[in-house]
């Protein structure tokens, strides 16, 4: 297999869609690189190619320049969706039985578009009043416009998919509900739980979660009423903002944040460049885009009254690897410094929530993370007929890895059904 599709985690036939795209048989290229990807559009604007697909291409690794996928994969599904080549969901057969899906964000959708092609009756629960979880609420509009996504998700109820918005399961219906409802049932949560930073102050007003800063922004974009925005505790504009940490959450943040009209944003990262957890090409664009980057900062304390006017940092440099093979960051003693800020993002990351808890289901186990424990191949937990995928099974990771999950959690359920249903039979005869 080539070294590009080795290396997208959908194993999309790159070189193929790529060689028909180069002569003009878009539909057919296009036919291509939807047949295993349910969202190519979503993917061609925001996976991180170079880290992915593109990064491993051998023409790239020649030094010839890399061969632009992401970008080609995008325009022909824009085309495609431009031209009526997308066509409506459909299945061949109807099955009786029903699966409940919980998360309607990437790898809630594609299970249940796989789900439902084969004939099952689909219900997509989501504690939001719109689907597509992170797509929707999370990636800001200028790298991934809503309207996009909420034709997908249209298609997906045109096809006969039920959604059940601003149900949250733990507080609407527990775990047991569910299953009891349906015949299986698919856990894609997503991992929502915000690491926190320890460090006076970081209760003062105008110190928020990255999550919250960036709803309020994709409500705004939708037309929504924030009282929180209106007021400008969560608007940018004007306002000298520094974001922490290193991630594609924080590279998001300060992307909006000079997009609101900010006067100044910083991102403030306890490591170096190399070191970045983000793709670097998000890094590249921020950077472009006149965001300073404070390498190797730490935040000791968050300054001001009431709301918060400043932020002391100190310098680190990087020590000797940890466990995981990286360095760590060492303070370096008397090299503090403030820097002036009204408002602070919070971006570190984010970790499960603790699901079994919150689901009264003491019967889905997790890792040491905290994440749901799954079979690798069939993504069943530790429960009879429920699965789970996405991040809330391997942690805040990527869209492309949720669908990928969504596409074998599917298929995994769809064995699972099959199987139930061969046993009813052979005990009837
Ligand atoms: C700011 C940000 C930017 C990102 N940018 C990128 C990017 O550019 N490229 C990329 O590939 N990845 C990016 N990611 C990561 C990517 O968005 C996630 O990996 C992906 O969305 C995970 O998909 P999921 O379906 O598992 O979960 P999610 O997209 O998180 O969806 C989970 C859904 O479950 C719902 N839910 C949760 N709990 C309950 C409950 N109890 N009851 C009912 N519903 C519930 C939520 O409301 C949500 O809609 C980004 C992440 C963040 C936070
Ligand atoms: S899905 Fe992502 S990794 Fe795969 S070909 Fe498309 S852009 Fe590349």
């Amino acid at each position: 297999m080539p070294f590009c599709q080795a290396h997208c985690p959908l194993q999309n036939n790159i070189p193929d869609w790529l060689k028909l795209t180069a002569e003009g048989r878009l539909e057919e290229a296009y036919e291509l690189s939807q047949a295993t990807n349910n969202m190519p559009e979503i993917c061609g604007r925001i996976c991180p190619q170079d880290k992915l697909c593109e990064g491993n291409c051998v023409i790239e690794q020649s030094g010839h320049g890399t061969v632009t996928i992401g970008a080609v994969e995008k325009y022909l599904s824009d085309t495609a969706w431009a031209n009526g080549w997308v066509k409506p969901l459909k299945h061949r057969r109807v099955r009786a039985e029903h699966v409940g899906i919980i998360g309607a964000g990437p790898a809630g959708l594609a299970a249940a578009e796989e789900l439902r092609r084969k004939g099952y009756k689909v219900t997509v629960y989501d504690r939001h009043d719109r689907a597509g979880g992170l797509l929707t609420y999370g990636i800001p509009n200028f790298k991934l416009e809503k309207d996009v996504v909420m034709r997908r998700v249209k298609r997906l109820e045109d096809g006969g998919i039920v959604f059940k918005l601003g149900f949250e399961v733990g507080r609407d219906a527990s775990l047991a509900d569910l299953r009891e409802k349906h015949d299986a049932v698919f856990i894609a949560t997503g991992a929502y739980r915000p690491r926190e930073i320890d460090a006076p102050g970081v209760t003062l007003k105008h110190v928020v979660p990255a999550l919250d800063y960036l709803i309020a922004s994709n409500r705004k974009g939708f037309g929504d009423r924030v009282p929180d925005f209106d007021s400008g505790a969560l608007d940018a504009k004007g306002k000298h903002v520094a974001v922490i940490g290193g991630g594609d959450t924080a590279m998001d943040c300060v992307r909006t944040a000079i997009r609101q009209g900010a006067k100044q944003v910083s991102c403030i990262y306890r490591r170096d460049m190399e070191n970045m957890p983000g793709s670097l090409r998000e890094v590249a664009n921020a950077d472009e885009e006149g965001i300073v980057f404070e390498w190797l900062t730490l935040p000791k304390a968050f300054l001001g009254k009431k709301k918060v006017e400043g932020v002391r940092l100190t310098r680190m440099r990087l020590g000797t690897p940890d466990h995981s093979g990286r360095k760590t960051p060492v303070e370096v003693e008397g090299a503090d410094f403030t820097l002036n800020a009204d408002l602070v993002i919070k971006a570190l990351g984010f970790d499960a929530e603790d699901l079994p808890k919150i689901f009264d289901a003491p019967g889905l186990s997790v890792s040491r993370w905290g994440t749901l424990t799954t079979d690798p191949k069939t993504l069943a937990t530790t429960m009879d007929g429920v699965f789970a995928g996405g991040d809330i099974a391997r942690g805040a990771s990527l869209v492309v890895w949720a669908i990928r999950d969504g596409r074998d959690a599917a298929a995994g359920i769809h064995n699972y059904l099959e199987a139930k249903a061969q046993t009813v039979l052979e005990a009837a005869e």
